[in-house]
This record gives structure tokens, sequence and C-alpha cells, in this order.
């Protein structure tokens, strides 16, 4: 377990972090300090299969887990098995009818359940395999378990290898990804966190993630990749966000070849400026391992150091950080490079002789912790990186200065913990939580206005029972009001919210004073925070339409569902290791009784559909 020293960032980085501090007034945690690094493994995602000759291998996963357990790693860190997600949680970003599909599609109902491959799975990228939304739940849990862990403080860096999954949009796969657990983890940290910056090193555009937040100003993506005749074909350096988010979205097109010589001169910099210019204060870092050499799928050439020095970089500002994988095609070096970057931000040395371990064989014939680059032409040249970053930090001039954020009152745990519900063995669905919590926060809200001693404060509790917290939120109001029953507790529909609504930076903040103070707790969960983040995920599609991502086939129900989607309230959080609740699955069921279960996956062979062809090779991505 856990508080770990990290005496040996190497020379370099603390070099880096000089520098800075010499450069500019921005405030760097020492280098060296302690981090306490948090560790996610479920050891069942191993055994999860793309089928036969698919390029993408879970089993990557547990190879590391090997090596990381094998080089003694697992004591310097808090380890953690998630929570798988619930189909609540996955529909925070996704859509039902999605979640529902890929909770229910099986190999052989694959061709029917997505309408001949035209829907949700297409491309043989993505097939239908055996245990599909299980994996899944598996590799949201990690990843949104690693931000509650953020979020409380408990832990300065969370690790989720199994997570990453950058390609996957709102209501389809894409790329080898189905859930985008990257976008989930994003949406936790944001009730907390009013910037949040996500950097992906992935060979591949990380256009899941950015089309996610690509009208908000409260997520800066920035995503360094392979531009040219390449999956996805997004990422240009000009597309950089629309409305509010115009100039968040950052992308550095790369040519082939690039190295560990190359790469900083443009990948620190740019991160520089955008630490300076966002300051943001949590970081997502997606660690795709087909940027390295001899990747089965890449075209780039960092070696293992090359790649980790990036991790290395991050970890100088000293901002909680989840470190999420991603692609990655050779294996035993996807292995090695997340064994390297585990350690980098656990602070230790490793030998660079492997350990026994249970994959011994596969890294020969040198068994060593290392991927060399090769003698491959670098086709990024100094003007064509210059030119680009010059363009990129040009952008970022043009930027407000940390924008602000209108910040709640948020408790620092779950709301169920918060108010004493034991959510332990609570299920999905089960109505008597729905009481139980409704129960529990009447009593509070009562409790609180008792002692505050307003007068209007019980005209307030009813109208919140009735009508969501109008006063608070007064745009919310009648929307809310419509809504009924529950409206203040679902999040007083934060999906109804304009793109503004939450945006309302710099007003007063809403907290508690007045009218609006029904329950500090409830707000501090529902409100601007998670208004913002779901419109933000909503504004995905809005994101197509408008032009950013060519839309590749007509969607049609992101606005009409935003409306039914469950809030952004991760209550009933249970252990320490938990990733979250079953009561929220259950707050929203009223919305969506629809929300049939399915079970998942049995079944032979992959039964992908092949309809659609994909850009490049037949197995383009991830
Ligand atoms: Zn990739």
């Amino acid at each position: 377990m856990a508080i770990t020293d990290s005496p040996s960032l190497g020379a370099q980085t603390k070099t880096e972090a000089e520098k800075r501090s010499d450069a500019d007034d921005w405030a760097v945690e020492p280098a060296s300090g302690a981090k306490r690094v948090c560790y996610y493994y479920d050891h069942d995602v191993g055994n999860f299969s793309y089928g036969i000759g698919h390029p993408m291998k879970p089993h990557r996963m547990r190879m590391t887990h090997n090596l990381v357990l094998n080089y003694g790693m697992l004591d310097q860190m808090q380890v953690y098995r998630p929570i798988r997600a619930t189909k609540t949680q996955l529909t925070r970003f996704h859509t039902d009818e999605y979640i529902d599909l890929l909770e229910q599609v099986m190999p052989e109902t694959a061709e029917e359940l997505t309408g001949g491959g035209t829907r949700c799975l297409t491309g043989e990228d993505c097939p239908a395999f055996e245990g599909v939304f299980e994996f899944c739940t598996i590799s949201a849990g990690g990843s949104i378990g690693a931000a509650e862990r953020i979020n409380e403080g408990s832990a300065d860096v969370a690790i989720n290898w199994a997570g990453g999954l950058h390609h996957a949009k709102k209501t389809e796969a894409s790329g080898f990804c189905y859930v985008n657990d990257i976008v989930l983890g994003i949406l936790e940290l944001l009730r907390h966190h009013p910037r949040v910056l996500y950097i992906d090193i992935d060979i591949h555009h990380g256009d899941g993630v950015e089309e996610a937040f690509y009208s908000t100003d409260r997520v800066m993506t920035c995503s360094f990749h392979k531009f040219g005749d390449y999956f996805p074909g997004t990422g240009d350096v000009k597309d950089t966000g629309i409305k509010a988010g115009k100039n968040y979205a950052v992308n550095v097109p790369l040519r082939d070849g690039i190295n560990d010589t190359s790469f900083p001169t443009i990948f620190e910099p740019v991160i520089q400026h955008i630490m300076e210019w966002f300051r943001p204060t949590a970081v997502v870092l997606q660690c795709g391992a087909d940027s390295l050499a001899g990747d089965k799928l890449g075209c780039f050439n960092l070696s293992m150091h090359g790649h980790g020095n990036c991790a290395k970089f991050v970890k100088s500002f000293g901002l909680p950080t989840i470190m999420v994988g991603g692609g990655g095609y050779t294996t035993k070096n996807v292995s090695r490079a997340w064994t390297n970057e585990t350690s980098v931000m656990c602070g230790m040395q490793l030998d660079e002789n492997l350990p026994y371990n249970d994959y011994l064989e596969y890294y020969g014939p040198r068994y060593k912790l290392e991927v060399l680059s090769n003698n491959m032409d670098d086709y990024n040249s100094k003007e064509y990186l210059n030119s680009i970053k010059e363009r990129i930090i040009d952008n970022l001039r043009n930027l407000p200065f940390a924008p602000g954020v209108q910040m709640q009152q948020v408790p620092s745990v779950s709301l169920g913990k918060a108010i004493g519900v034991r959510t332990t063995s609570m299920a999905a669905g089960n109505e008597d939580v729905d009481f139980e919590l409704d129960a529990k926060i009447r009593d509070i809200m009562k409790a609180k206005a008792a002692a505050e001693g307003s007068s209007d404060e019980d005209e307030d509790m009813e109208s919140d029972e009735d009508s969501g917290p109008i006063s608070a939120f007064p745009r919310l109001g009648s929307r809310a009001k419509r809504q009924g029953g529950l409206a203040a507790f679902k999040g007083k529909s934060p999906a109804q919210s304009t793109p503004g609504a939450a945006s309302a930076r710099g007003g007063a903040g809403v907290t508690g004073k007045g009218k609006g103070k029904q329950s500090a707790i409830v707000q501090g969960y529902t409100a601007g925070f998670d208004a913002d983040a779901r419109t933000a995920a909503g504004n995905g599609s809005s994101t197509n339409s408008a032009g950013h991502v060519p839309p590749r086939r007509k969607r049609t129900f992101f606005s009409a569902q935003l409306a039914g989607l469950p809030p952004l309230i991760p209550l009933g959080r249970v252990s320490a290791s938990s990733s979250t609740s079953a009561v929220n699955g259950r707050s929203t069921a009223a919305a969506h009784l629809k929300q049939a279960g399915g079970k998942g996956g049995s079944g032979g062979k992959s039964g992908g559909d092949d309809k659609r062809s994909r850009r490049g090779s037949p197995m383009s991505v991830s």
C-alpha cells in the first residue's frame, strides 16, 4: 500500500522542473515530492479476446501486471480491483440504446442487433466478441475509480492500464474501443476539478475524447498523433474546438518516424504552454503504446524511454494525474513500456534485466526492459515541427488565462457516504435504496433548514421536491418543475441546461445562501459542474454536425436522449476501492425503466459485421 517516495525522478526531469520554475512563476511541486500512486487491475481482463487474428490483445494488460508484480511495484502502490461500471455509469456519456445493445449483443446476434452492421458496431475493427460488455465495465470501472481516488484526494496518481480506449463514441464503437472510459473518468473529475487537461500520446488521434469535450473550456484535449492517410483521419492542427471550447482542443499532427530526439521538441513546449495558460487542476494522460518503435500498427519510432519521458514530463508538474493505456499491438513492448511508466510514477528505478515472470519467454532473446528505436527515417523535419509548434502556441495565446468556472461546494466523499447510507450491498435498481436515500436527504435538508433558521426554508424544501432548486438554478427551474419528482435530486436536468448554463463563470457561486440553500450536498453534486460536464459530453453530437468530424453516418438520438440521461451523481460509492454506485442506478431507474437487461456474451467466433470498410487497413486502429 501506499505512500511512495519518488527520489529518483531522474536528472532529466529535475532539470525540466527547475527550468520551468526558473522560466516563470508557475508553481511546480518539487519533482521529488512523494507521490501516492493507486493502481487498478482486474485479473479477468486478460481473459477476453477480440478474436483470432485481431491485433488488440487484452492479454497485454496481464503481461504488464505480471511485470509490475515481479518488479515489486505493487508494494509501492495502493492496488485496487475496479468495481465494474454499471450501465448507469456508462450512460453518463453513451446513449442508453448503445449500452443496451452492447450488453445484449452476442457474436451470433450481432448482425441482427446492429442492423446488419449499420449501427453501433460497424466494421471488423470492433467485433461483438464474447464478453464485450463485461470487458467494457472493467475498463471503465477502473478509470472511473481512478478519478474517484483523485477526487477524494487519496491518491496523486491513479493508473488503469485497461483504460485509454479513446476512440469510442457516444453511440458507437470505433477503433477497437467500445466504451470511452476516458470520457467517463474526466466527467467524474469535473465534479471537483474546474479544468482538466487530457494528453494523448497514442499514435492515433484521440478523436472520441476530443469530440466529447469539443465545445467546452473545462477540458482541454491535446493529442499527438500520426496524421495523413491514417486512422481515424481526424486531428488536423486547424481543428481547435468550437463555441466555448474554441482553442481548447489541441492537435499535433505528426509524420512517420518521430523519435526520441524530435518528439520532445514538440511535446514539451506544447505541454508547457498549456500548463501555463490553461492551468489544469488535474491531468489525464493516455499512454497508447502504438507510438513505440516497432509497433505492429504504428509508424513512429519512440523507444521505451522516449515514451516514458512523456510521463516523466507530465509528472514533473505535480498535478493529480490519471494514467491510462490505449493502443499498442506489439504486446511484449506494450507491457515493457507500461511497466516502465508505472515505475516512473512510483519513482522507482527498475533493473534493466527483467525479473522472472510468467511470460519471460516472450521477452527473449535479450530479456531486457527496453524497447529500442530503429533506423527508420524521421519525416518530421525541424522546420515542420517548429511551424506546428508556433501555430499551436499562437492559438494558446488567444485563450483567456485559466478560465474560471462557477464552483459549488462538493462533498469530498460520495453522496451516499456523506449522508450515511450503507451502499455496499445495494444492487442497481433496488427500489428500497431510492426511498432510503430520499428519506435521508430529506432529513438532512430539514435539519439544515432548522439550523439555519431561514423562514422560507420549508417552502424551498417543498419546491425542491416538486420542482428542483428553482432559485438556485433559475434557468433550469421550469424544466425541473416539469420533470417533477426527484428532479432536484436527479441533477435538475443537467442535460437540458444550455451550454452556457453551467459556464456562467465568475458569477456569484451558489453556495447555499437564501433560497438556494436547500441542500448544499445536493447542490454540490448536481449543479453547474454536472450540467457543464453533461453538456460538454452531449455536445459531442453537435460537434459532428458542426463539421469537425465528418459524420460517417447520420446520428439521430442525441438531443432527445439527453433529457432522459441519468444525472452525474455518483452516489453510493462503497469501499475505498469501489467505483460507484448502485444508488445512482436506481435514482434514474424511474426515468429509465426501459433499460432492459439482456445477458451478454456467450457464443463462438466473432460475428463482427463487415459492412463498412475503414480508412486504411481493415484493422486500422486504436
Ligand atoms: Zn492507437
